[in-house]
């Protein structure tokens, strides 16, 4: 899960990490308002789930989802122009993302961007800092072209982010005296912010060195591990659903895993790592997935019909295969949901099944009894070629 920059700004004031004075307005009026309040020089920043926004241009035809400026009417008027329009970014995509709200901030005079991350590192299964002294808007394009400017720091997950880890990461960033004790503070309440709210990412770039010498977070954007947010009130209340893929919204409400693709073959699927072998058949037959959809290990038959419905609301879909292992779950269940699900939607496009495992024999009766067009696939790979011929020939 995301949230924007501005919630972020909440658990920033939880774990005292310092950042400018601003907050978030949903109208122009209230941007002015804000920016009145504030006082002085003033930042405009678009909030959007991703990032890249500095530089990134709307449809229309404003450029920059972060501008700067001096009056509260020059607040408004930017805010007007960034409101209910929508922002392209090298993150978003091609199709963007509408802005519903900005945060308008005090403008900082920065004297150097600095980057600042902790992230889950998997390949050692723990934390990992990341900073680099080429902090701000091409961050990507140094660690592209300069590796070597990327501090890498492994955290112990046992032991934590130590002292002495802090100040090193300073060190290297050339912080000293004053900003070196800033920056240990800072990097260790981070750490603390990142492990007790159960980040999978917290990232602040920048973090700008400011021109009377202080350390602050200017810009923050945290992903938030899924499989914690059961111990995560705060987080969840801080969830902005209208950000996310609509199917995906309506998936979790049923608590199925969707994650929606570009392709045409829809796969319902039980269990994660067998929904992905599902969707590399499928591209090995010679289709392509229009998801990933697991229905997990217990799935009731309610689930499948809403799992249904969730596939075909995606107009790509001119196919589904369905490869369901019984192992927890009984396939005559299953059988049972596609069915009561193919006759109420009244499928109009090509299913192909393959149902193995627990009562496998009565889930097939149920589907050959049904009187449904269904195809049954003998395995894995025969229900695969199957699926992606009967698109080709409907194409
Ligand atoms: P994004 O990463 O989405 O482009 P940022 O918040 O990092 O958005 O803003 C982009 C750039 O705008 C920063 O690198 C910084 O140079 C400038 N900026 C952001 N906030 C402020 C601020 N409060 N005062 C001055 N400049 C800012
Ligand atoms: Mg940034």
């Amino acid at each position: 899960m995301n949230i924007h920059e501005y919630q972020a700004r909440e658990l920033f004031a939880k774990f005292n990490v310092a950042t400018q004075p601003g907050s978030v307005a949903f109208t122009p009026e209230e941007a002015e308002q804000v920016a009145a309040k504030l006082g002085g020089k003033l930042v405009i920043k678009a909030q959007i789930h991703a990032g890249g926004r500095g530089k990134g241009t709307f449809k229309n035809g404003f450029k920059g989802g972060v501008h700067l400026c001096d009056t509260p009417a020059e607040a408004k008027d930017i805010a007007a122009k960034m409101l209910g329009q929508v922002l392209v970014t090298h993150q978003t995509g091609p199709e963007g993302k509408e802005v519903a709200k900005v945060f308008v901030g005090q403008a900082v005079d920065i004297s150097s961007e600095l980057y600042f991350a902790i992230l889950l590192d998997r390949a050692t299964s723990a934390p990992v800092v990341i900073a680099s002294t080429e902090g701000g808007v091409d961050i990507e394009a140094v660690a592209e072209n300069s590796p070597e400017k990327m501090i890498r720091v492994p955290v112990n997950p046992s032991l934590g982010l130590m002292p002495y880890q802090t100040r090193a990461i300073a060190a290297q960033l050339g912080l000293k005296g004053k900003l070196m004790t800033q920056a240990s503070k800072l990097f260790t309440n981070l750490y603390k912010l990142f492990l007790e709210s159960d980040c999978s990412m917290v990232e602040v770039n920048p973090l700008v060195v400011t021109a009377t010498g202080d350390l602050l977070a200017l810009d923050a954007k945290f992903n938030f591990d899924d499989n914690a947010l059961y111990r995560q009130p705060d987080v969840v209340a801080m969830r902005d659903t209208t950000e996310e893929d609509p199917r995906e919204v309506e998936a979790s409400k049923f608590g199925l895993n969707y994650i929606g693709l570009d392709g045409n073959i829809a796969c319902l699927v039980n269990g994660a790592g067998l929904a992905m072998a599902t969707m590399d058949i499928i591209q090995y037959a010679g289709g392509t997935p229009a998801n990933f959809l697991d229905v997990g290990g217990g799935a009731t038959k309610d689930q499948v019909f809403q799992a249904f419905g969730i596939i075909l609301g995606d107009k790509n879909v001119k196919g589904i295969l369905v490869n369901i292992f019984g192992g927890i779950m009984d396939c005559d269940i299953i059988a049972n949901g596609i069915v009561e699900a193919a006759r109420e939607i009244g499928l109009s496009i090509p299913l192909v099944v393959r149902l193995e495992g627990n009562n496998v024999e009565a889930g097939k009766k149920t589907l050959a009894d049904s009187g449904l067009a269904l195809i049954s696939g003998d395995d894995i790979l025969d229900a695969a070629q199957k699926i992606v011929a009967e698109v080709g020939k409907a194409a």
